[in-house]
């Protein structure tokens, strides 16, 4: 939740997330480290994504890192780590996203000579980790059929501040009773049909190479 009402306080807190954005991009790009910062509610599935595609890209001989932000608790973090990714846990109290700040602190807990790839998985929220970018070379927003055919209608702002937009789970859209046909009809709308979302299934691996070709991490990519 913000609690800051004051538009000058407001300023400065953007201000001093990109000038760190900034940083972290150039460290990255430095160690020449590629990266996707992974933001969706609660349930969409980006953790399962995270670590699908870290044990694709490991096959292929690619090292990979990952940042596990959540308010509290280490579970995402266990499940990167089992996945065999050298992760940080980033647990952020009370704030409802990942800032720069954060992920600056938590890439010195890293030996970026030592990954080919990073994945942030950014705090379960679609609002406000639009307002600040990390310094990633992608952003990418996960969200699932679970959710309803009404996402992107209600949420344009994360989808226009991403590079990639995911629908997951799409294997079980009967079932939920969503078509995601409307999901990808509203987001080449709201894109001027210059971008197309990628569907995919993580758990069955589905769509999984789609996912990563999208992220420029696929096989040619
Ligand atoms: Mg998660
Ligand atoms: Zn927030």
């Amino acid at each position: 939740m913000h609690m800051i009402t004051d538009v000058g306080m407001v300023y400065d807190v953007l201000q001093e997330n990109h000038k760190k954005a900034r940083e972290n991009y150039r460290a990255l790009m430095e160690h020449d480290v590629k990266s996707v910062d992974f933001m969706g509610s609660i349930g969409a599935g980006k953790t399962t994504i995270v670590c699908e595609l870290a044990k694709l890209l490991s096959k292929r001989g690619l090292r990979i890192g990952a940042i596990a932000g959540d308010v509290t608790g280490r579970d995402d973090f266990d499940r990167m780590v089992a996945a065999g990714v050298t992760a940080v846990n980033c647990n952020t109290g009370k704030e409802c996203h990942l800032d720069a700040v954060m992920v600056n602190k938590a890439l010195k807990e890293l030996d970026l000579d030592a990954i080919d790839v990073l994945f942030v998985e950014n705090v379960g929220n679609l609002v406000c980790p639009a307002d600040f970018p990390l310094g990633t070379d992608y952003r990418a927003v996960v969200i699932s059929v679970t959710e309803g055919d009404d996402m992107v209608r209600k949420h344009p702002d994360i989808f226009l501040h991403s590079d990639v937009a995911v629908l997951n789970k799409v294997g079980i859209s009967d079932a939920v009773g969503v078509d995601p046909g409307i999901l990808v009809k509203d987001y080449e709308r709201l894109t001027g049909g210059v971008k197309k979302m990628v569907l995919c299934d993580a758990k069955s691996g589905n769509g999984l190479e789609e996912v990563a070709e999208a992220l420029g991490l696929g096989v040619v990519g």
